[in-house]
Parts: structure tokens; sequence; C-alpha cells
């Protein structure tokens, strides 16, 4: 690729769906990994620190194969919790963050105070900090960009465009293995019949998330502070092909689409290479003979998606409200102790108990998302009481 070097990376969640194809992307463009980092010390971990023999190693819990990444490692190998926010603010680095869960909120923090830029696919870190991220932004002069298929489509169809140039913001949705079946008939839905998700491939929780729209719903909030949109102007609609990774309306009516099959190594490396494109040797995009359908959504029967508008428009402490509630719902329907409709009952009623406020630090964030978490387990166990 011509251009001016492209900067090291920082890969958090190096061990997940996105670390994995992060590196992937690194390796085929020749960009250095700087560090890697992960929650444990697993197999997956042991291999990844001997494939990049100069990339530092952090990790959280020491886990099963601590000694053998210790004997691996050895100077390269940091141990403990702060060590991945710390990391995260190496200068000059792109900090690919694709931890799971509340964790990646204060590396995304540390990423933007060191004034990086922080390519992110953890949800938590807009959902339930997008207040704290915004100050971030201003203050450190960090970058903010995103990849999930959505956003990176809304952000590529905007390269160019003012903000009061936006209409309307179409996000796209699968609608996941239960589209166009009707609420009451998900009552008695399996495990294993929601986990089986039609189009993309993910961990458990996200595959979850998209069979009950909770996903969408945190994309509409996501989509609200990267983009600066109001709720009002955010769509949501049902496009079962995944070719059509979202749309924006401007104010003269035109449309634009970012279009492709579905493949996350894109949205991933344009995160990195932007305002570059990299060449990538793939086959040719062939639209003929495929249909692209699109359906609108009923929020009366997509309750997930319908409190995600509600929590979004509430602001404050509510979206993290709805995700730590959410994540608690979703770990009990795959143990078997909720229905699939609980999980936005218990949200519900989560949401409904709480007090909204305007969060000022990571720590009151953390309290909300703790104080969520028990209502939830709460709700959940007065139910089967
Ligand atoms: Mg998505």
């Amino acid at each position: 690729m011509g251009g001016p070097a492209l900067r090291p990376l920082v890969v958090l969640g190096a061990t997940g769906s996105i670390g994995g194809q992060t590196i992937d992307v690194a390796k085929r463009l020749d960009i250095p990994i700087a560090a890697i980092a992960a929650a444990h010390a697993s197999p997956e971990l042991v291999a990844l620190a001997e494939s990049l023999p100069d990339a530092d190693v952090y990790v959280v819990h020491r886990g099963d194969e601590a000694e053998r990444l210790e004997r691996l490692a050895g100077s390269r190998l940091h141990f403990g919790s702060g060590s991945v926010t710390e990391v995260a603010a190496t200068p000059d680095t792109t900090v690919v963050n694709g931890i799971v869960g509340f964790a990646g909120l204060s590396p995304s923090l540390a990423a933007l105070y060191a004034g990086n830029r922080l390519a992110l696919a953890n949800k938590e870190s807009l959902v339930a900090g997008g207040s704290l991220i915004k100050h971030a932004l201003a203050d450190g002069g960090g970058e903010l960009v995103p990849i999930d298929s959505e956003h990176s489509a809304i952000w590529q169809c905007l390269r160019g465009e003012e903000s009061a140039s936006i209409r309307r913001i179409v996000l796209t949705a699968s609608g996941g293995p239960f589209r166009g079946r009707p609420l009451a008939s998900l009552d008695e839905v399996t495990v294993d019949e929601a986990l089986d998700h039609p189009t993309w491939d993910m961990g458990p929780r996200i595959t979850i998330d998209s069979a009950t729209l909770m996903n969408k719903a945190f994309e509409v909030i996501e989509a609200h502070h990267l983009f600066g949109v109001d709720y009002g102007a955010i769509d949501v609609v049902v496009h079962p092909q995944s070719v059509v990774h979202s749309m924006v309306e401007f104010v003269d009516g035109v449309v634009k689409a970012e279009i492709g099959f579905p493949d996350m190594h894109k949205p991933i490396q344009y995160a990195i290479t932007e305002p570059a494109r990299a060449a990538v040797d793939s086959p040719p995009f062939d639209l003929a003979g495929q249909s692209l359908t699109f359906e609108r959504f009923d929020l009366d029967e997509t309750p997930c998606l319908r409190l995600g508008y509600e929590a979004g428009r509430a602001g404050g402490t509510a979206p993290a409200v709805l995700n730590a509630a959410d994540e608690i719902a979703v770990a009990a329907f795959l143990e078997g102790r909720i229905r699939f409709t609980e999980i936005a009952t218990v949200v519900a009623d989560v949401l409904d108990l709480h007090d909204v406020h305007e969060p000022g630090s990571v720590d009151d964030v953390a309290d909300v998302d703790e104080w969520a978490r028990a209502e939830a387990e709460r709700d959940i166990a007065s139910r089967r009481a």
C-alpha cells in the first residue's frame, strides 16, 4: 500500500473473534503489532504469543497456562487488570478494542486520552460509557473509529459529508433466526435455536442479542454517539441477506449505502487503514442472481429494540443498565433459567427500577453496572421462586 506507514497496533481481546481477525489483517498488510491483551492466559493466547514474537503480551488473570506463557514470553509478559488499560495508552498506536464486556471501557478511555486512534468493537464503551467517551475525545485529542459492520458502513457513507446534511441513518439488521415470527410464538424457543444465526458466526452472547434484537438496540445507541444523530433520525430495517451494511439518507433525498458480502475483515481493515484503502485479493463482488429484501420492524414485536430506543432517549446511566441487565438475562437464558421472551421483561423490570443520572466517572458507571446485575439476578430468582 502507498502512503505513510500505518501506526503499530495494540490488539485488546486478542483471543476473541475480532482480535483474531485483526491479527489476520495485520499479518496480511504487514502492520506491526506492538502488543496483544487478553483476559486469561489460555492455550489460544500462548499460541498467539508464539506466532507474534515481537509483541508484548498483557493478561488480566493468570489462568491455566500462566507458567507456559511466562516461559515463552519472558519479559514481554505483563499481568494485572491495570496493565490492559496502560497498554491502551501506548503513544502513536492504533488500539483495536475487541474486549467483550464492561472491562473494555477503561482501555477505550485510556486510548483516547493518550491521543490514539481507537478502533472500537467493544459495545460497552459507547453503550455504557457514551458520555465518558465524549469527554475523553474532547480532552485527549484521540480519534474514535467504528469496527462494527453497520457503523463502518455509515462512517464510509459520511466521508466528505457534513453532519448537517444527514436526514436519517438506516441501520440494517439480519433479523436473526426468528425473523418474521410473532413474539407470542417465541416463549418455547430453545438455546440451540437461538444460537443458530443465519449469516454471521459470533460468540454466544452477541448471537442471543442478535436473536432478541438487543444487539441492534445497542447499535442504535452507538450510532447516536458516533455520528451525533438524534434517536428520531435513526431507523432500523430488516435485511436478511446482510449485503447492505447500512445506509444514510441526506437532506436532498440522496441515499448512500455500503454493500458487500458479510466479512468482518473488511470493516476491521478499513478502521486501521482509513483514509487509505489497502488492496486485498478478493473475488469480484457479483450481485447477479442475488435478491435483496427489506422489511419494516414492528417495535411491539421486538421489545428489546424498543427498550434500546427508550434507554437511549433517557440517556445518562440508562443504557448502562440496559446492557448490564441484558448480559445477566442472556446468561440466565443460556443456563435454562428463564425463557427467551423473558430476556426483555427482565431488562424492562430493571430499567423501571433505575433512577437515571449522568455518570461522572468509570466508577459511577461500574456502580450502576453492578447494581443492574444484582437487580437482574433478583428479578430472575423471583420468577422461579
Ligand atoms: Mg453489527
